[in-house]
């Protein structure tokens, strides 16, 4: 794994804290411990994929029942809201 900004392969993956607004737009939320990774040159950041990630996790997780403050695991562990109920 590279860094996807200057290409270095001295990576580390971590965790970073982000404040996110909700896909409504009404709510902005913490989540905690997001994995990231740490490069020596552009320090501390979250990838593309990974941002992508959270937000469909935002879109299809049923947040009502989550504080303002959550981990990453715990919005992965989220309930999902069913788009398409099955009959
Ligand atoms: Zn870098």
């Amino acid at each position: 794994m590279e860094c996807v900004w200057c290409g270095k392969d001295q990576i580390e993956e971590s965790k970073q804290d982000c404040y996110w607004v909700l896909p409504d737009g009404k709510r902005s939320v913490q989540i905690r411990q997001i994995p990231a990774v740490h490069c020596e040159s552009c320090g501390l950041y979250i990838t593309e994929e990974m941002n992508q990630k959270v937000e469909e996790l935002l879109y299809l997780s049923e947040l009502s029942q989550l504080p303002d403050t959550f981990t990453y695991e715990e919005l992965v562990n989220a309930p999902k809201i069913q788009l398409f109920k099955i009959k």
